[in-house]
């Protein structure tokens, strides 16, 4: 069985090694490749292009990501009912001659924040970045008990774009728009979740300062490389509970790799290979 990532500058993701440490542990042969717009090969090809190549290969599918996902969402047959509420594809099966386009962004989020006991506290949360991610991230908070959900983005387009579509998905939510990540805003937040980049490797800093959240906040980043990102040891320097995106990666991949390969993920066993690799 064969599938890929798509997507630009990718070198580092750890989707591939997971699939391929997961496919080895139950016994199968799995070809899981990077199709990378940063490298040499793949600069000089469009997304279709590219989907093109994977099913023409017989890929079984793949998994989109930056700079993909909204883009992708054009080049289904079918789209599942998440992946279609979001706007977004991370995961795309190939079956008889069509593409339909999945979103595990949401159950990786849903799946991490259900088994963190620290998060039980919902009510009220705050999301930093309204993108790809930041959507899933909404949606999963929502239904999984939030009752009230501020969205900022440093484009305030973003973030009214999304309160407005996960409202029009779940109209019982009160999803709004916040304008600045002020003190006023923050203190009465149960938790709040950074799904910007900010905190990368490759884009060191914070996108919202602990030092304004109350002590019984809790604080969780979807950015996993690093694991410990500046904005979690701030939190931890206060004694706020926090939560790393480890988990939301690794669920993301154990439900792709159900989808692609037909055959159920031991998530525990690919947190193992996630820490190790
Ligand atoms: P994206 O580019 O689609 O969206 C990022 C959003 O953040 C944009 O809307 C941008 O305007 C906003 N933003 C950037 N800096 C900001 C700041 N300082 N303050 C406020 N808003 C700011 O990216 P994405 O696909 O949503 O991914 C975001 C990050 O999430 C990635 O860097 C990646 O590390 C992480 N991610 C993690 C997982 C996981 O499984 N743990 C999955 C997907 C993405």
């Amino acid at each position: 069985m064969k599938a890929a990532l798509i997507g630009y500058g990718i070198a580092k993701s750890l989707t591939p090694e997971m699939h391929l440490a997961e496919a080895q542990a139950q016994g199968f042969v799995y070809d899981y490749q990077r199709f990378d717009t940063a490298t040499a090969e793949f600069n000089s090809m469009t997304l279709p292009q590219i989907l093109d190549k994977a099913q023409s290969g017989g890929l079984a599918g793949v998994n989109v990501t930056y700079p993909f996902k909204r883009a992708a969402t054009e080049q289904m047959d079918e789209l599942s009912d998440t992946a279609r509420l979001l706007g977004a594809v991370n995961t795309v099966l190939f079956k008889d001659g069509q593409r339909i386009g999945h979103n595990t962004d949401y159950v990786g989020f849903r799946s991490a924040l259900r088994g963190a006991p620290a998060m039980t506290l919902i009510q009220n949360v705050s999301l930093v970045g309204a993108g790809g991610a930041g959507g899933a991230v909404a949606l999963a908070l929502i239904d999984q008990g939030c009752e009230n959900l501020f969205i900022f983005d440093q484009r305030p387009s973003a973030a009214q774009e999304l309160a407005e579509r996960i409202r029009c998905a779940r109209p019982r939510a009160m999803v709004r728009r916040i304008e600045a990540l002020s003190q006023s805003e923050l203190v009465g937040m149960n938790g709040v979740v950074n799904a910007t980049p900010m905190g990368m490797a490759s884009q060191p800093g914070m996108a919202v300062d602990p030092a304004m959240l109350n002590p019984a906040c809790w604080v969780a980043d979807i950015v996993y490389f690093p694991r410990q990102t500046a904005l979690l040891q701030a939190a931890q320097a206060r004694r706020l509970r926090t939560l790393d995106g480890s988990g939301m990666a690794v669920f993301q991949a154990a439900a792709a790799f159900h989808l692609i390969t037909g055959r159920v993920a031991l998530a525990r066993r690919m947190f193992n290979s996630f820490d190790w690799l």
